[in-house]
């Protein structure tokens, strides 16, 4: 065995006894983005235009031009996206130092009680009962709630827009200082299209995600897939956004190693 742990990694990855997963949705025209009431501005769904392929626009080569929010599909959300995190150093996309995109996370899977109620929020009691079955979760880690919500390959179904606002799962007000202050984690991470509930606009505070956890500097990781494949503890995430240059947030290939 190689006593360099660098070199036992790249062993490992390469004998499949540690594996990498895809946490993170296709990125097309068809991907849902966030719809907020009309007096807001809006963000672009992801759009491409092809500027060639192999032909009289370019014999050798294809290539494409595409545009997008930074908030669109599966990605990652930076202190200062809001107003609560505006002040802190290093709160943009192209400033976070880099070490923070390697973190262990947590999976709680309540895929079971979001199949029965589509506005379930996670609360500390569950934490708690997670915690006592798998172990304190530990500063510095990513808690990510598994719903499956992320199978809902339909836009309209992903999004469950009603009359009164979009019903999506996501974590209780009351959760989220308890994780950002009590366990100090890195960030929240959700399959839905934000890290918030669908109809977290109603809470105290409203959006308490993105206030709280961006108000400590956390960080946040919408439209997460195949959090089903994680174990509940001992996965690393890798979340690096683009280096955007004073970015909010950006789409992400977030990736765990398992
Ligand atoms: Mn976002």
């Amino acid at each position: 065995m190689e006593a360099n742990i660098l070199m036992q990694f790249a062993q490992a990855l390469a004998a499949g006894t540690i594996r990498v997963i895809d946490l993170s949705q296709p990125l097309d025209a068809a991907t849902a983005i966030i719809q907020l009431p009309p007096e807001f501005g809006k963000t672009w769904p992801f759009r491409m235009e092809e500027i060639s392929r192999y032909d009289s626009r370019g014999p050798a080569w294809y290539w494409n031009n595409f545009s997008c929010g930074e908030h669109t599909g599966t990605h990652f959300d930076a202190p200062v996206h809001w107003v609560t995190g505006k002040d802190y150093p290093h709160n943009t996309t192209d400033t976070i130092p880099v070490e923070r995109f390697f973190a262990p996370a947590c999976v709680i899977n309540a895929s079971r009680e979001v199949e029965a109620n589509a506005d379930f929020l996670l609360t500390q009691e569950h934490v708690e009962v997670w915690e006592e079955k798998y172990g304190r979760i530990e500063a510095g880690s990513w808690v990510l709630m598994r719903t499956d919500w992320s199978k809902q390959k339909d836009a309209a179904r992903f999004l469950n827009m009603k009359e009164d606002g979009s019903h999506v799962p996501g974590p209780h007000p009351d959760l989220v200082p308890f994780l950002a202050k009590e366990r100090d984690v890195i960030g929240w991470g959700s399959e839905g299209v934000g890290t918030d509930a669908g109809q977290a606009f109603r809470f105290n505070p409203p959006f308490p995600c993105h206030t709280i956890m961006h108000g400590s500097n956390k960080f946040g990781l919408a439209s997460l897939a195949n959090l089903d494949q994680l174990p509940p503890k001992g996965a690393i995430l890798v979340t690096p956004p683009l280096k955007i240059v004073n970015g909010s947030g950006s789409p992400c290939r977030v990736l765990a190693l398992v």
